[in-house]
């Protein structure tokens, strides 16, 4: 019986395209930056992770080419074999230092460092909790390791403290797993309040710092800092490819867990160690945040002044945030990839986020320290006249 056992990808994609769920990619010409050229046309970059916009920093680029011309391209092999340099070991201390943790691991991304942490820690006789609406790599973590997941309602503390006393006493340990700034709503987790929880309930806590790290936070150590729990019993996850404008990830906490993970952790053990030109830029990047913290109070300047203006465009529907990431909700899927088309002919690059991304369509800002007022100026001048025209934020 002949059968093609691929046809069913074509079905696949045919059902994709029908809920307008269809992805790809679109091409950027040269460095990144506050402005960049999207398909040839020059646009206002508001897509971009890179909020301190160091990803195209001279000083970054120097230290890469510098680190290429004195160990090479590649790393060879992971870090237990022959992949480990100094330089790694150095940029764990200054993660480490900035996060004032007693010691870091840096992995090749965040999301195989949430992968590694989170299946190292936990298994079969364990259970997660997870915010719904993390990231992905923690929800495909909490699957992976083999625990028992249950996902509580977003930010919700009563719920969480809910599932915990019905729950908590069927498992051997249990963590509890969050985004720290929700990185599709740019809301932040209620750190403090989890914090208590898992003090209360013998859990342990993980806390994925990708959108805070250099963002937020007195030095820019991130959301921990920012609500003044750095010392607290906790796992930080971060990635060194937003604010560090490099490539890779890392885990931050005490000197026994890192020890643990380098023996525990597959997915640091079993894959290649960071290339030193990511490592030097992000070695680089940290160095920098902490001589500039001018660089971060104008990401904030920018931020609040966008944010100002969005609360005077009418039927604006702004996602409640407290950090760059300013997302403003559309009914469906086709009105936002209407409006993201819009604001890109307009010059304006702002992604429209769909489902199953999200739960509900919108169209996703990040402010960078190094946009002009003149962009946030042109960013918001052209909502207004989509107010009129093409009916941004009727919800
Ligand atoms: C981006 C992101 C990651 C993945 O980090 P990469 O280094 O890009 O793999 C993990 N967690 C969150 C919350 C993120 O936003």
């Amino acid at each position: 019986m002949p059968h093609d056992p691929y046809a069913w990808i074509e079905t696949s994609l045919a059902t994709i395209h029908r809920a307008n769920w269809y992805r790809s990619v679109q091409t950027i010409e040269g460095r990144p930056g506050a402005t960049v050229v999207l398909a040839g046309q020059e646009v206002i970059n508001f897509a971009s992770n890179d909020y301190l916009g160091l990803a195209g920093d001279e000083r970054l680029m120097a230290a890469a080419i510098a680190a290429i011309e004195e160990f090479g391209t590649g790393s060879t092999g992971s870090r237990l074999l022959s992949g480990h340099r100094e330089l790694h070991k150095e940029l764990e201390k200054a993660i480490a230092f900035i996060k004032q943790t007693e010691d870091a691991l840096v992995f090749s991304s965040g999301y195989l460092a949430n992968l590694g942490v989170i299946t190292a820690l936990v298994g079969k006789r364990d259970l997660i909790l997870s915010d719904q609406y993390n990231h992905s790599s923690l929800k495909n973590g909490a699957i992976l390791s083999g625990a028992a997941v249950i996902e509580y309602l977003h930010c919700n503390v009563t719920a969480l403290k809910i599932q915990l006393s019905q729950q908590r006493q069927n498992y051997r340990r249990c963590l509890i797993l969050t985004d720290s700034v929700f990185s599709m709503d740019g809301d932040l987790c209620p750190m403090p309040a989890l914090l208590d929880l898992a003090d209360e309930f013998d859990c342990m806590l993980l806390v994925d710092e990708a959108h805070a790290t250099g963002v937020l936070g007195k030095t820019g150590a991130g959301c921990v800092e920012h609500f003044g729990c750095t010392g607290k019993p906790l796992i930080q996850i971060g990635t060194l490819s937003k604010a560090l404008g490099s490539l890779g990830g890392y885990v931050a906490g005490s000197s026994a867990l890192i020890d643990f993970l380098q023996n525990r952790a597959p997915s640091w053990i079993y894959t290649t160690a960071l290339s030193p030109a990511d490592t030097a830029a992000a070695l680089a990047a940290i160095k920098i945040l902490q001589q500039e913290p001018r660089r971060r109070a104008q990401l904030w300047e920018n931020m609040r002044y966008l944010k100002t203006l969005l609360e005077q465009l009418p039927n604006l529907k702004l996602l409640p945030s407290e950090s760059p990431i300013l997302c403003f909700q559309l009914p469906n899927t086709i009105d936002a990839l209407q409006t993201g088309k819009h604001l890109k002919d307009a010059g304006i690059f702002a992604p429209a986020i769909r489902p199953p991304t999200v739960p509900t369509s919108r169209i996703r800002i990040s402010v960078m320290a190094t946009h002009k007022v003149a962009h946030i100026e042109k960013l918001v001048a052209v909502l207004k006249q989509g107010n009129g025209e093409w009916g941004v934020g009727e919800v």
